[in-house]
Formats: C-alpha cells, structure tokens, sequence
C-alpha cells in the first residue's frame, strides 16, 4: 500500500506576520520609501535594519542592500579583485556564487565537495597552491557547514582570505560562534526562500573599517552614507566616497520594515525548521539506500532543507524516484539532472566560467536529492514527507532487484 499523498505546496512560505505588515504600512503612510529620504533627525528603516542586523550577528558593520548576490559583490569589489584574478569557491553552490565572482571580475577556481557536501579542505589547500588565489567566497551551501576551525587553519596556511555566502546559515554557528564570522566579510539573503523573508534583498557585515566603507559606497549612498545604521566613522570614507564606483544596489524602507520584525522571531523559527528537518530525517534514517550527510557536534544548522544521497543510482532511477515521489505530492530536486531545473543547475551548466574537471563533486551531486522544508508544513506533514520518499526508496530497490 502505498502512503496517501502529501497535499502541501513546497514553494508556500508564511504570511509575513503582523508586527511586520505594521511596520510596512506605517513606512507606505510616510511615502519615504527611499532609504535617504527622512526627516531632520528622522533615522530610517533601513538604517534601523543595519544597527539591528549588526547586534544581532555580533558584527560591527552592516550594510542592508537590494540582494544577497548584490551583497556578495559588493564584498567582492569593496575587497578589490585584479581583472581575470583567481577566486576559490565551492563547486556545489548556487548560481549566483560564481555570477558574483564573475561581475567583480574575478575568475571561479570551483573546489571539490564532500560527501558530507561541504567544502573539501584537500582540495581546497591544492588548489589554492596551483592557481595562486588569494581569496575564497565560501558558499555554505543548503546550511552545511565545514569544520571552519579546520578551514581557518588551511586558509591561514596558505594566506587566503575569507568570504562567507551566508544565504541558507543565517542563525546557524559552528562551535557557538554564528556563521558570517570567521572572515572579512559574510553575506546574507532576506529573499523569500532563505531565514527571513523581504521577497529580495541581502545584509552584507564586516568588522572592517575600509572595506565596509567602500562597499557603502558602491551600494549607492552617493554622500549620504553618514545615513547608515552600522557604518565606520566618516573618515574611513576619506577615499572611498570618490573612488568607489556607485552600483545602486540600496535596500528601500518597506523592505526594512517588513524584515526588522523577523530578527525577534528568528531563533524561534530556526527551532520550528529544526524539528521539522528532524521529522524528515527520522523517516529516512530506517531507509537502507539512503545516506545522510553527516552534521558535526560543533554545528548548529537551520533545517530550512533537507538533502540526502541514494549513492549510486543511476540516472534513470533517479528520474524514476523523483517523478514517483511527485506523483504522492513530494517535490524533491535532484542535483544530478544534467539539465537545469529550477535552483538545481551545477557547474557543468554555468557557461560563463572556464570549464573545469571535478569528478568528487559529479559523483556526488549524480547521488543528491534536495526538498524545501516551508514552515507551513506541520512536524507531522514532514513524517508523512518523510514516509513517502521511503517508500519511493524501497520502491526503487525492489525495482533494482528484480531488474
Ligand atoms: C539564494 C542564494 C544566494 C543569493 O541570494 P539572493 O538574495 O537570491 O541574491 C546566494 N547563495 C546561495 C547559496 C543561495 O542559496
């Protein structure tokens, strides 16, 4: 028999809650939706967000800009590449990883993943020796996050510096420590998939001085960066108001608005996607074909999603398990589909970087499968999840057997 099929919607997030369309409303009554147009003495939204953003993370600066991609470049430029210069990154990210690297200039030298899908700190030593890279954008890819104290030690080893693309580990920290604060800079998403939810926008935080005041700068403050909510003091700006180039990536006030509400809520919400993720996983542990990757001790994840491995499957297997899954009302992405779909696309699809041979990372991404966990979905929503791709797993095995 098989399980009854899941009527939830993956994509439906939840209403943005009351707090937050107050605070909307009150920002639409003002007409000053520009974050620079306030009043005398007036501090705006989105200045409100930075100080905000910035006690929270436990960083000194923040900047709030239109996109978590926008905020990756302008760390990119504020951090300053050479034309056509090296820039390590994971091979198993999002798009908008290795587009950043590309529009600051830089050129993508992708690392191989582990099975665990994390970052490989080997490959990543070797590579940062044979192309001379001395930066790495790190892309904490669906919250999986690297034993970065070992990451810190090769990095250092090898004099390269850090950036973290913090899109799906927003709440999330490794020994204590919150994620975005192991390097120069780390780079955050309030699009309606990641930890908060703007529709767009993105949080970019430093504790240093002259790249935070380049970065503003090139977000688009023209002069009017002494308006910022968590910014170096004025003379950090002495350069860089003249010589930054402006790249209008601002945020606008109801976008702050609606998302400084959501900080108060954040860690609460971080608990409800945890022990959904957990309802999830506790389905597929009984499952023999599926591998979890493994979490360490040290690491406090956000379940905002949920992978798993089938290793060795083969490609039509793979369509097979996904289509089967679909027709219950599960929406899983696998990785391996050599052709795009959706959010899944790899580095094989992304033409505008130099082709390059990670066998690690295939093997692996041919194995992966992906779900969304909205927190519309109850715990018990994600058993029944979580029963159903079991029994579209066990499905799949007896179909192998017998074939
Ligand atoms: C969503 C995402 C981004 C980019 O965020 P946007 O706000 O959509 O530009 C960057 N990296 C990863 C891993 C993401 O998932």
């Amino acid at each position: 028999m098989p399980p009854a099929a899941f009527r939830g919607v993956f994509t439906q997030q939840e209403p943005i809650d009351e707090a937050a369309i107050a605070g909307a409303v009150a920002v639409l009554r003002t007409g000053r939706l520009h974050r620079y147009n306030v009043l005398p003495g007036e501090v705006s939204q989105a200045a409100l967000l930075e100080r905000d953003y910035a006690a929270w993370q436990g960083s000194r600066y923040c900047l709030a800009c239109a996109s978590g991609g926008q905020a990756m470049q302008l760390a990119l430029r504020a951090y300053g590449i050479a034309p056509g210069a090296p820039v390590l990154t994971n091979a198993f990210t999002l798009a908008p990883v290795p587009g950043a690297i590309v529009a600051a200039g830089g050129r993508p030298v992708f690392v191989e993943t582990t099975a665990d899908l994390v970052i490989d700190l080997h490959d990543l030593a070797r590579k940062a020796q044979e192309s001379g890279a001395r930066l790495l954008l790190i892309s904490h890819m669906r919250g999986h996050l690297v034993d970065m104290d070992a990451l810190v030690k090769v990095l250092d080893r090898h004099g390269v510096t850090l950036i973290e693309d913090c899109a799906h580990t927003m709440g999330a920290s490794w020994n204590g420590r919150r994620s975005g604060s192991f390097g120069l800079a780390a780079c955050f998403s309030a699009q309606t998939y990641k930890h908060v939810n703007a529709g767009e926008g993105g949080l970019l935080v430093s504790d240093d001085a002259d790249l935070m005041a380049r970065a503003i700068v090139s977000s688009g403050s023209y002069m009017l960066y002494d308006r910022h909510g968590a910014a170096p003091d004025l003379a950090a700006f002495a350069a860089a108001r003249m010589e930054s180039p402006n790249l209008s990536a601002r945020m606008d006030n109801l976008r702050a608005a609606i998302l400084r509400p959501q900080l108060a809520t954040l860690d609460r919400n971080i608990e409800r996607w945890n022990q959904r993720y957990a309802a999830v996983a506790a389905e597929l542990a009984r499952v023999q074909a599926i591998r979890m990757p493994a979490r360490a001790a040290a690491e406090r994840f956000v379940g905002s999603s949920i992978q798993f491995l089938v290793p060795g499957i083969a490609p039509d297997a793979a369509r097979r398990f996904v289509a089967a899954n679909a027709a219950l009302g599960v929406e899983l992405k696998w990785f391996g589909d050599p052709e795009p779909r959706g959010y899944t696309s790899t580095h094989l699809s992304w033409r505008f970087v130099d082709p390059q041979v990670l066998p690690a990372t295939d093997r692996i991404l041919s194995d992966l499968f992906d779900m969304r966990i909205p927190l519309t979905f109850s715990a018990g929503d994600c058993t029944q999840i979580g029963q159903i791709i079991a029994h579209c797993a066990s499905e799949l095995g007896a179909v192998a057997m017998a074939g």
